[in-house]
């Protein structure tokens, strides 16, 4: 989401904004970062290391990081810590590496341990440790906790996911987005820990790099963090490792494993591909980018095969659960040519239908496109980033789109849409994060026609905490807009969904005071899909 920067008054503003100039494509920078000094491989790393200290000695308690876990298949999950007793501080550990325990149980309190073993947590990496559990059973809940000299972390517990193509008539899980740490506390963490979920799905801004000086939340910074806009892989690491200081965050990796993609904000605002939307040239963009995917993967549940090599980090993937449902999970940042008519709200310019103008770059869309047409789940999710549905932004006036939405690619967005309908994929649903506000919409085949056929239901999800800069402006804009069924500005939270062979159903979670880390939650509204009825509706 754009930063107040931008126009401050969105979205009625003139668009008056200077164009970026886009320095570089895509394909110029990949070339340019093959060329830069590179950093070592995973094989350098591995080929030059030491062996393993088996007995470190830790200046202060090596996890205040708690654990997590994530990625889960229906035979295993991934485990994740990081050894970090100095956190803020760029990790406070020696430059060695160091011997991990782990051991995953049946009980909470590790009277049936089902699987140990040992692994490395290696300096090149932060001392953090992803750790592939395999030979577990099906939809089946584990603890799991690691051990580092005389050390115990705090204890996780995770789930499997149910057998590949089983039949399945009940999944829970909670999808989230967006929380800046100086806009207010995670409560909605604390109550989202409490719930009820097979998995959580977290869709992007896990950190935002700002500074105190260019935080959304400016105005009314709740809790500030130290440090200006992270740039360096220590700053990066050091937000990171603040963030993850939060109980109530903590709190809700420690009891569910997270399938977690990015969005902007753990780079920089904006950014597209190799292009930073906010001026930074090149030669200093790419190395950002690396710095900021290194600390992304250091510090999320992610498999060692999404360790970043070169200036990428493999994100898109999917997920299946039973018979019941398959989540096919999108990165729209890395492989995004730069905003054909600049990321901020302007009419739409000849270059949008450029259909070489990509959010997924051709790969990941033949992926998408292949994986969908190949699936025989009954309900098809596309966990992404950034809204789908049109989004007309300005009431009576000249038709103006917000340029990092789907709207700034509006050709791209018909080839997934039309394929929905084409193919005839059984229940779409697209959720979606970044604008820190909930809108729930009918999708359209082409919203350049009226009469274009429902073909898919999008859930955008409200910010943990992160604030939307005009709370009103929502429902000012449903007149433009009657493929959207819903909208709220106000709250902050999460959103539930429970799906069963017949019904999708999802449940907005509202936090009563993002201010207040006591906050209550409850539901503020809940809607349905029908299996084979395309169209949202209240429950
Ligand atoms: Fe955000
Ligand atoms: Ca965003």
């Amino acid at each position: 989401m754009t930063r107040h920067s931008q126009p401050a008054t969105w979205p009625w503003a003139p668009t008056n904004r200077i164009a970026r100039r886009h320095l570089l494509t895509g394909i110029g920078a990949a070339v340019l970062a093959l060329s830069l000094p590179g950093r070592p491989t995973r094989r350098a790393v591995a080929a030059t290391q030491p062996a393993p200290n088996p007995n470190p000695r830790f200046a202060a308690y090596p996890f205040p990081l708690g654990v997590a876990s994530g990625e889960p298949l229906p035979d295993g999950v991934v485990l994740w810590t990081r050894l970090a007793p100095a956190p803020l501080d760029g990790g406070g550990m020696p430059p060695e590496p160091v011997a991990v325990r782990w051991e995953v149980a049946a009980d909470d309190g590790f009277r049936d341990v089902v699987q140990t073993g040992e692994t490395v947590a290696d300096p090149f990496w932060a001392h953090s440790v992803h750790v592939e559990v395999s030979g577990l059973e099906p939809g089946r809940v584990y603890w799991y906790r690691f051990a580092a000299g005389a050390e115990v972390s705090p204890t996780g517990r995770t789930k499997t996911a149910p057998a590949t193509n089983a039949p399945l008539d009940r999944l829970r899980f909670a999808f989230a987005s967006c929380q800046d740490y100086q806009a207010g506390y995670y409560a909605a963490h604390r109550h989202l820990a409490a719930e009820d979920l097979d998995f959580v799905l977290f869709l992007g801004d896990y950190v935002y790099e700002y500074g105190p000086q260019n935080d959304q939340a400016t105005d009314q910074i709740v809790r500030p963090h130290p440090g200006g806009e992270t740039q360096t892989l220590d700053e990066y690491r050091n937000r990171h490792a603040l963030y993850k200081l939060d109980p109530d965050l903590q709190a809700s990796h420690a009891a569910f494993p997270w399938i977690v993609t990015w969005d902007d904000h753990e780079v920089q605002d904006d950014y597209a591909g190799f292009v930073s939307a906010h001026g930074v040239p090149p030669d200093a963009f790419t190395p950002r980018r690396i710095a900021a995917y290194q600390a992304y993967y250091e510090h999320l549940p992610l498999r060692p095969s999404a360790m970043p090599v070169g200036p990428d980090l493999p994100l898109y993937r999917r997920f299946g659960f039973g018979d019941l449902a398959e989540f096919s999970v999108l990165d729209t940042r890395q492989y995004r040519s730069p905003h054909p008519c600049g990321d901020y709200a302007q009419p739409r310019c000849a270059a949008a239908l450029d259909p070489a103008a990509t959010m997924t770059g051709e790969t990941q869309e033949a992926w998408l496109l292949d994986g969908l047409g190949a699936s025989t789940a009954r309900w098809n999710a596309i966990a992404q980033q950034v809204m789908m549905a049109q989004l007309e932004l300005r009431p009576g006036g000249r038709d103006e789109f917000w340029g990092d939405l789907w709207d700034g690619y509006p050709v791209a967005r018909n080839r997934i849409l039309g394929h929905l309908q084409k193919a005839k994929i059984a229940n779409p649903v697209v959720l979606t994060g970044d604008i820190h506000s909930t809108w729930i919409s009918d999708l359209k085949a082409n919203f350049a026609n009226e009469r274009s056929a429902v073909v898919a239901t999008e859930f955008v999800g409200t910010s943990i905490t992160s604030r939307f800069p005009f709370p009103a402006a929502g429902s000012l804009l449903l007149p433009e807009n009657p493929h959207i069924r819903y909208v709220d500005g106000e709250s902050r939270g999460y959103a539930r969904c429970e799906i069963t062979p017949e019904t999708w159903r999802t449940d907005l979670r509202a936090v009563s005071d993002v201010t207040d880390p006591e906050a209550t939650v409850s539901t503020s509204a809940s809607f349905l899909v029908e299996d084979g009825r395309p169209g949202v509706r209240e429950a």
